[in-house]
């Protein structure tokens, strides 16, 4: 039976990891983390993403999952309607709802379909040769038939293998996030004032999760984080106060978020290869991120099933998944520059005239458009 070696226990890791089981592989997880230290807010997961987990073998365990999001708006901040967000516009048009759920019980599902044996915890790879030797936790793994770098936008898989790429860069953008305990009436519901966003969806186990996405300069680091959105956003409607009112200071997050400064020429070096973050790390505006690392993971899989020739198979993933991901991380940040990133007035006013000529479901074009995918099957050959 072939061996594979995935570096990082993520999103994109765990769901590479059930993949190379359908197809036939051996697999071992190495997550640097502890067991049960996922840290993180509220996640989405599209159609695309969703499909990408039964193909995975999650079916059962997402249905309880699916529950429709009721329509809400994206408003200007005074809180007039701007856009209908129509969630059954979107579960028509695309057969399933968006789920949003905590990043900890996504990875617990994950992880749940796993067997113990293959997760390692605590188990930092800290080197990697240009033929796929590891060193650190996963030495003893020497000679796997595959290594796959999923750890993530600062992966050091990339960095060794791509020595020549540069990095990542700040996109302008620091989040603010949390998740609250439930609000009576709260709807998947969006906020654009000048330069920044507030959304707020309601997670699949009750509670609320909000995030505020800013435009900012690098390393802005409020030492009371509640307090500085109060201020920042006191003349935006009620509904956005209410839900800030509602959050414990200690909930916040903050993240300066940042992307790969350029598209990689290639995600694989030999028997390497990246996915998720490590591969294409994209601004959050489409709410896709971890979508595409879940997408990865399938065709991957699915490449690997048909095609025992492990170049080959590493080939076709490459050509299918480069231009998806690398074209949609463009997407996104072209959603927040034309988004709720414009901050001169006269262009502020003239977006939201548009958005309100707009039908629902041309306004949502390019978020359909990101979440209609049918995954390949796993099918071992
Ligand atoms: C503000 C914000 C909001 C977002 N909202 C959404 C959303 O709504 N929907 C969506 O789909 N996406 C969203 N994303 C994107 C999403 O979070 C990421 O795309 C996704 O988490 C990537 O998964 P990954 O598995 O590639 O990487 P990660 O989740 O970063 O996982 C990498 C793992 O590798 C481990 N690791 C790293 N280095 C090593 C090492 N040397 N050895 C061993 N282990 C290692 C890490 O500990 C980590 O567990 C958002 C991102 C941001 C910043």
């Amino acid at each position: 039976m072939p061996q594979a070696v995935v570096v990082g226990g993520g999103i994109g890791g765990l769901g590479a990891a059930l993949g190379l089981r359908r197809a036939g592989w051996r697999v071992t997880v190495l997550e640097r983390g502890a067991a049960g230290t996922d840290l993180g807010a509220g996640i989405s997961l599209w159609p695309n993403a969703l499909r990408g987990l039964r193909e995975l073998g999650l079916g059962a365990r997402l249905r309880p999952l699916l529950t429709p999001q009721r329509t809400g708006a994206l408003r200007d901040r005074r809180g007039r309607v701007l856009a209908e967000v129509g969630g059954d516009v979107l579960e028509r048009a695309l057969g399933l709802p968006m789920v949003a759920i905590h990043r900890g019980q996504l990875l617990d599902l994950l992880r749940a379909a796993l067997p113990a044996e293959s997760l390692r915890y605590d188990a930092e790879v800290t080197g990697i040769t240009p033929s796929g030797e590891l060193r650190g936790a996963g030495t003893d793994l020497a000679g796997a038939d595959l290594v796959v770098g999923a750890d993530g936008i600062d992966s050091g898989v990339r960095a060794a293998l791509w020595p020549a790429h540069p990095g990542t860069a700040y996109c302008g953008v620091t989040a603010f996030r949390a998740v609250v305990d439930p609000v009576p009436g709260a709807v998947m519901d969006g906020t654009w004032g000048p330069g920044a966003e507030f959304g707020a969806v309601p997670l699949v186990d009750g509670r609320l999760y909000w995030f505020v996405s800013l435009t900012a300069p690098e390393g802005l680091r409020p030492a009371d984080r509640l307090a500085f959105l109060r201020t920042r956003l006191r003349d935006w409607h009620p509904g956005v106060h209410r839900i800030l009112e509602r959050t414990p200071p200690e909930a916040v997050l903050q993240h300066d978020v940042r992307v790969l400064a350029a598209p990689l020429d290639s995600y694989v070096r030999g028997r390497v290869v990246l996915l998720g973050d490590a591969a294409h790390a994209m601004a959050p505006f489409l709410g896709q991120g971890g979508c595409q690392a879940i997408e990865d993971a399938v065709v991957l899989a699915a490449e690997l099933a048909r095609e025992p020739d492990v170049p080959t198979a590493l080939a076709r993933y490459d050509r299918v998944r480069r231009p998806r991901t690398q074209g949609l991380a463009r997407a996104s940040e072209l959603a927040g520059r034309f988004g709720h990133r414009v901050t001169n007035p006269v262009a502020v006013a003239l977006r939201n005239t548009v958005l309100r000529l707009l039908p629902a479901a041309v306004a949502a074009r390019g978020t359909m458009a990101a979440a209609r995918w049918t995954p390949p099957r796993i099918e071992p050959a």
